[in-house]
C-alpha cells in the first residue's frame, strides 16, 4: 500500500498560488509525443493526430465520495486518476494527458498537498500519461478535487455502450464486490476506533478488500489482452455503480435484454468470507457495490473459444432480445428481474 510519509505542516499562505502550483507540478515529467505543452501557460496543447480524441472528468468532494479519515491522501490522488482512467479504458482508449483541479481549505497544509500529488504522480507514472494542468483555488471547508483524462483511440477502435447484440456474451474482467467490502470494514474500523482510540485495526483478512477500496487499479491491461485476443468488444463500460447499474446502461443504450448468471459472477474468496462474517448476499454485493473499476463488455459469441479459459475474464451471462427483459439466472434457476441500485441503495438497507 501507499503511505503518508509526511509528519511536519507548512501553511499554504506561505507559498501563495503561484508559489503552491509550481511546487506541487514541478515534478511531473512529459512523455506524451502527442503533449506539446504542459503546465506553464495559460493553456496546455496538444497534437491532435488523425485519431479521435476521448474526454472524461470526474469531481470528487470529500464527505461525498470520500472519507480522510481512513482514506491516506496519497491513495486518494492515486484514485482519483484511476476512476478517469478507466472510463478511458472503457471507451478501449489508451490514456495520455490528464489535468487535475483542486480546491482546498487552509486546514490543510503543504505536506498534505504533497502527499495528494504524490499519488497523482505515482499514478501518471504507472499508467504513462502526463500531468498537463489543471487549476488551484481555496475552499472553505474541505478538498475537492476534479481530474479530467484524455486518451486516443483510432476511429474503428472506439467502444461504445449502445453496440451490444442479442446472442452476444456477456464478460467481465477481475472479479467483483471487493471494493465495497473494503469500504464496509474501513468504516467498521472507524467506528471502532471511534469507541476507542487505542484500538489497532487488525487489518489481515481484508487485505484484498482494503486494496481495492483504497487503491484500485485501472484496467489499462484489457484493452490490450483483447488486441492480442483479436477480439473487439461490441460495447463496454466501467464498473464504477455495481454490475446491475452498468449492465442495465449497455442494454437500455443497445435496446437489448441480459441473462446474467448468478454462479457465473467472479468473487475473490475474501469477499465470500467476509459477506458471510456480515451476514449480506454476496451477488448482492456483485450487484450493487461499487468502485470495482472492472470492465464489462460483451463479445460475438462466436469469440468463445478466444475467451473462455482466459484468467482474467469471467462469461457471466449473454445478451437477449429486449422484450425478455434484464434477468438475473439464480444457483436455483429462478429468474429475476434486475434493479439498478447503486451502491448508495445497498448502504440504506
Ligand atoms: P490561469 O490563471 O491562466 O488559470 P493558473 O495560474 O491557474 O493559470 O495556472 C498556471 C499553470 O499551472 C497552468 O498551466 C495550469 O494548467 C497549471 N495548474 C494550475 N493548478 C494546477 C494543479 N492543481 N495541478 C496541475 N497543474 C495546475
Ligand atoms: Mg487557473
Amino acid at each position: 500500500m501507499l503511505e503518508d510519509k509526511n509528519e511536519s505542516r507548512t501553511s499554504l499562505s506561505e507559498l501563495g498560488e503561484f508559489g503552491l502550483i509550481n511546487h506541487i507540478t514541478k515534478h511531473f515529467k512529459i512523455s506524451q509525443k502527442s503533449t506539446v505543452k504542459g503546465v506553464g501557460d495559460d493553456a496546455a496543447v496538444l497534437d491532435a493526430s488523425e485519431q479521435q480524441t476521448l474526454v472524461t472528468t470526474d469531481l470528487l468532494i470529500e464527505g461525498v465520495h470520500f472519507d480522510l479519515s481512513y482514506m491516506p491522501l496519497k491513495h486518494l490522488g492515486y484514485k482519483s486518476v484511476m476512476v478517469n482512467l478507466s472510463d478511458v479504458y472503457a471507451m478501449n482508449g489508451v490514456a495520455e494527458q490528464i489535468t487535475v483541479s483542486i480546491a482546498v481549505s487552509n486546514r490543510f497544509p503543504l505536506e498534505a498537498i504533497e502527499e495528494l500529488y504524490a499519488g497523482i504522480q505515482l499514478a501518471c507514472e504507472t499508467y504513462n500519461v502526463d500531468l498537463i494542468g489543471g487549476d488551484t483555488t481555496s475552499s472553505n471547508k474541505g478538498i475537492l478535487i476534479s481530474v479530467t483524462a484524455i486518451g486516443k483511440a483510432n476511429k474503428e477502435d472506439v467502444v461504445y455502450r449502445n453496440g451490444a447484440k442479442e446472442t452476444d456474451l456477456i464478460v467481465v474482467s477481475g472479479d467483483l464486490g471487493g471494493a465495497y467490502l473494503g469500504l464496509q470494514v474501513l468504516e467498521r474500523e472507524k467506528q471502532v476506533f471511534e469507541v476507542n482510540p487505542n484500538s489497532q485495526p487488525d487489518l489481515d483478512n481484508y487485505s484484498y478488500l482494503v486494496e481495492r477500496q483504497l487503491k484500485p487499479e485501472a484496467r489499462k491491461d484489457i484493452s490490450i489482452l483483447l488486441k492480442e485476443l483479436e477480439v473487439k468488444p461490441t460495447s463496454m463500460i466501467d464498473v464504477s455503480d455495481g454490475l446491475s447499474s452498468e449492465i442495465m446502461h449497455i442494454c437500455s443504450q443497445s435496446k437489448v435484454g441480459c441473462k446474467i448468471y448468478e454462479d457465473k459472477i467472479p468473487l475473490d474468496p475474501q469477499v465470500i468470507s467476509t459477506c458471510e462474517e456480515f451476514e449480506i448476499d454476496s451477488t448482492m454485493v456483485a450487484l450493487s457495490g461499487g468502485e470495482d473499476y472492472e470492465l464489462l463488455f460483451t463479445v460475438p459469441i462466436s469469440d468463445f473459444e478466444k475467451i473462455k479459459a482466459n484468467p482474467h475474464l469471467s462469461i457471466i451471462g449473454h445478451v437477449v432480445e429486449a422484450a425478455a427483459g434484464m434477468n438475473l439466472v439464480t444457483r436455483a434457476n429462478q429468474e429475476l428481474e434486475l434493479k439498478a441500485q447503486g451502491w448508495n441503495a445497498l448502504k440504506e438497507e
